[in-house]
């Protein structure tokens, strides 16, 4: 059975190419899945009857299964998605005034292991597939739009979800072949449509991949910075230890080579005493002197083990009036959805603890949950 959701454009086109059928079912097909989010072959109404038999009978179209649904009191929802061998991920939806945002994961668990991350500290379970990916982004819209959610900034009946972020668990660069069709998908007019601005990807610097997505896909780029110097980040962000800041910048200036006038967003988790000293600001304001960015503070969100804090509200101002000072644009980020550990960033929160809660408590149905 083929997943209609795993084919992104060119592999749809080959689809019904090899099958003998005209161009254009491919661009039907992908508008009842990417624009009206059918789950079933029969609704596609404008495919001859022979033709919508053939696909039910050896296609099917699959999103993630929902375990568990939550919105938090300012709109923001999460959604605890079934990620096979008892794994889970989370997609989380974050309603703006002109915009409504989904941030995607692309792996269960991840193996790059940064200190403060509660996804690395699950390890790495597996790499999500594209139709797991894309089926993040229909299932959102499709159930936003079932529910009649309210999308001031979208006319009625068009798809709520605007932008994109590839923030969730895992890192995205580490599953690229998977992550770029779902990518393609997002951008395309056929499908989701969304312009390459709305659509970022975060990375913790994997170099090579980076270049391979410029040459690929160059969407906005996203790129975990968290410490100014070589020395710290080894420690915060192990992948350094292969590809080191200098490598790193300079793999952000070749980015944006092939996205112009666009710039990085260097993302900085502020960890109380470890990386939000004064002379951390100064060293980081001369180290992204040379690529055009913006810097996002991002207040540590803390998770039941860990040993970092996050730095006191007064700290994360004066770092950020460091880098305005010194002409960089630089925002902190806005905690959402915190009490549903909906803060991007911030997914995994124990999601594979809280699976196995849940596995436990559907076998043993007594228990209170
Ligand atoms: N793997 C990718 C994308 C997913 S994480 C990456 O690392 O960029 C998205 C962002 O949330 C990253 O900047 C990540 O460093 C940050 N993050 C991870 N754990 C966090 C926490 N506990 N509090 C705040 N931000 C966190
Ligand atoms: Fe992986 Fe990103 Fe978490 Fe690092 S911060 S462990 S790269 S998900």
């Amino acid at each position: 059975m083929i997943n209609l959701l795993d084919l992104e454009p060119a592999a749809l086109a080959q689809f019904f190419a090899g099958r003998g059928e005209k161009p254009f079912r491919a661009l039907q097909v992908s508008r009842w899945l990417h624009q009206r989010f059918v789950d079933d072959i029969e609704a596609m109404t404008d495919l001859a009857r022979p033709l919508r038999a053939a696909l039910a009978a050896d296609t099917l179209i699959g999103a993630p299964r929902v375990l568990r649904d939550t919105t938090a009191p300012d709109g923001t929802r999460k959604w605890l998605l079934d990620a096979g061998h008892g794994n889970a991920v989370e997609t989380v939806f974050i309603p703006e005034d002109d915009r409504g945002t989904l941030c995607i994961s692309s792996q269960a668990g991840c193996a790059l292991d940064c200190a403060f991350c509660a996804t690395g500290r699950q390890g790495f379970n597996r790499n999500l597939d594209t139709a797991e990916i894309v089926g993040q982004l229909w299932l959102a819209n499709r159930t936003l739009l079932a529910d009649g959610v309210r999308a001031p900034w979208v006319d009625a009946g068009r798809a709520p979800i605007t932008n994109v972020v590839m923030m969730g668990m895992g890192e995205p660069l580490a599953n690229f072949d998977r992550v770029v069709p779902a990518l393609r998908l997002f951008l395309d007019d056929h499908a989701y449509g969304l312009s390459r601005r709305r659509v970022t990807l975060s990375t913790s610097g994997l170099v090579p991949w980076i270049d391979r997505l410029a040459a690929e896909c160059p969407v906005a780029l996203a790129v975990s910075l968290h410490a100014p110097d070589d020395e710290l980040r080894n420690r915060l962000v192990p992948i350094n230890r292969r590809h080191p800041l200098a490598e790193l910048m300079a793999a952000c200036r070749r980015y944006l080579e092939h996205a112009p006038r666009d710039f990085v967003t260097f993302e900085y988790v502020m960890l109380d005493g470890v990386n939000d000293q004064p002379r951390h600001a100064a060293a980081l304001v001369a180290l992204v002197r040379e690529v055009p960015c913006k810097l996002n503070l991002i207040p540590f969100n803390p998770f039941p083990g860990t040993a970092f804090r996050v730095s006191p509200r007064p700290r994360i101002e004066a770092f950020a009036r460091t880098l305005q000072d010194a002409g960089i644009v630089a925002t902190i980020r806005r905690t959402r959805g915190g009490d549903i550990d909906a803060a991007c960033g911030q997914l995994a929160g124990q999601v594979h603890d809280r699976t196995r809660h849940r596995l436990a408590a559907r076998n043993a149905p007594a228990e209170a949950h």
